[in-house]
């Protein structure tokens, strides 16, 4: 069984979804704390829980990564907990802040992740360590409390493609529902945690109608949140079949948007050293356009991610979070 199950946590709350699929355990063989090959999340280094992700979403990039384990399954490195301490206690500088993978989500739904979730933001904060996560799942409640008691130290991001709901059950099936992440947006906010709604994948011809974007961003306003970052769909094989298999009462819609994707648009992934297929750049400059207006019409600020747009945007989506400069561990203060 997991050596990181602590008997004080709370129950899982209600705002967590039941189980969906299985976890496996395994120990991890390398060290916890490793850079990222993303061009965008280079000054910081990454943790993955799990390989694999319960959340399911159709068109998870991670379905392309050698390590994917299938899915409906998330492989749990059930000694990440320790090793992390140990590689926190032993290390001559400690990292101001880590991400947690994009690859993976902290959040997902099943106990056993939830739990080593708490316990890896538990070791992190006594070290001092900042955290930037990126979810699409609920937030168990310890988990939730924890962050807010260590606000200063903590930068969120919650996935959120569409307020609707038929839209978030086809495309992103394990994740928590649109009303419950909005709540967790608002919560984050109230704690005085720097939150961003991460708009990404927009999918073409399903989620970037006017109307959809209006909805998104007046939501998003109405939890306080002020700031976004936007991306597009691209597609590689296993990113097309993972969409393919994609039921619920929006997967019909599918076969069109891919129809648009011309296979011959190989595009680099900023730093990755790999390519992707993206929708011609005219295409994505018009669909960045209008998700931009419909974004400043209601006050927040729109980062577009230059790393898987490198031909229409510069600068960073943001991704790792803000952080003022290399902090020593009682140093930590934030800027967005
Ligand atoms: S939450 Fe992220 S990592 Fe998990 S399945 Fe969805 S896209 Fe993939």
């Amino acid at each position: 069984m997991a050596g990181y199950f602590t008997p004080h946590l709370d129950p899982m709350p209600a705002a967590v979804p039941p189980p969906v699929g299985t976890v496996t355990h395994a120990n991890r063989r390398s060290r916890v704390l490793v850079p990222s090959s993303l061009a965008c999340l280079s000054t910081l280094p990454t943790v993955n829980l799990t390989a694999g992700c319960l959340h399911g979403c159709v068109y998870c990039y991670a379905r392309a990564y050698s390590g994917y384990p299938g899915d409906g399954v998330a492989v749990l490195y059930e000694d990440l907990p320790q090793r992390l301490e140990r590689e926190l206690s032993r290390a001559k500088s400690r990292p101001h802040a880590v991400y947690f993978s994009p690859s993976s989500d902290l959040f997902q739904p099943h106990p056993d992740i939830q739990r080593c979730a708490e316990e890896v933001l538990e070791i992190l904060f006594r070290h001092r360590v900042g955290v930037v996560f990126l979810t699409k799942g609920a937030i168990a409640e310890a988990s939730m409390r924890l962050l807010e008691t260590h606000a200063g130290l903590v930068q969120a991001q919650v996935g959120l493609l569409s307020t609707d709901a038929a839209l978030a059950s086809t495309f992103e099936p394990g994740a928590a529902s649109p009303p419950a992440r909005l709540e967790q947006m608002r919560r984050l906010v109230a704690a005085g945690i720097p939150t961003v709604a991460r708009v990404d994948p927009i999918l073409p011809g399903i989620s970037d109608g006017d109307e959809a974007f209006d909805r998104l961003f007046r939501a998003v306003r109405d939890t306080g949140v002020r700031d976004a970052s936007a991306g597009i769909l691209y597609t590689r094989p296993g990113i097309v079949a993972g969409l393919r298999r994609a039921s619920g009462s929006m997967a019909s819609r599918v076969p069109a948007m891919l129809s648009r994707f011309p296979g011959e648009r190989n595009m680099g992934l900023r730093g990755a050293g790999t390519t992707v297929i993206a929708l011609p750049e005219q295409e994505r400059m018009q669909i960045i356009e209008r998700v931009s207006r419909h974004a400043i019409e209601h006050g927040i600020r729109l980062r577009v991610c230059a790393c898987k747009n490198a031909d229409i945007a510069s600068g960073t989506c943001g991704i790792a979070g803000a952080w003022r400069r290399p902090m020593r561990s009682h140093q930590l203060t934030l800027s967005l």
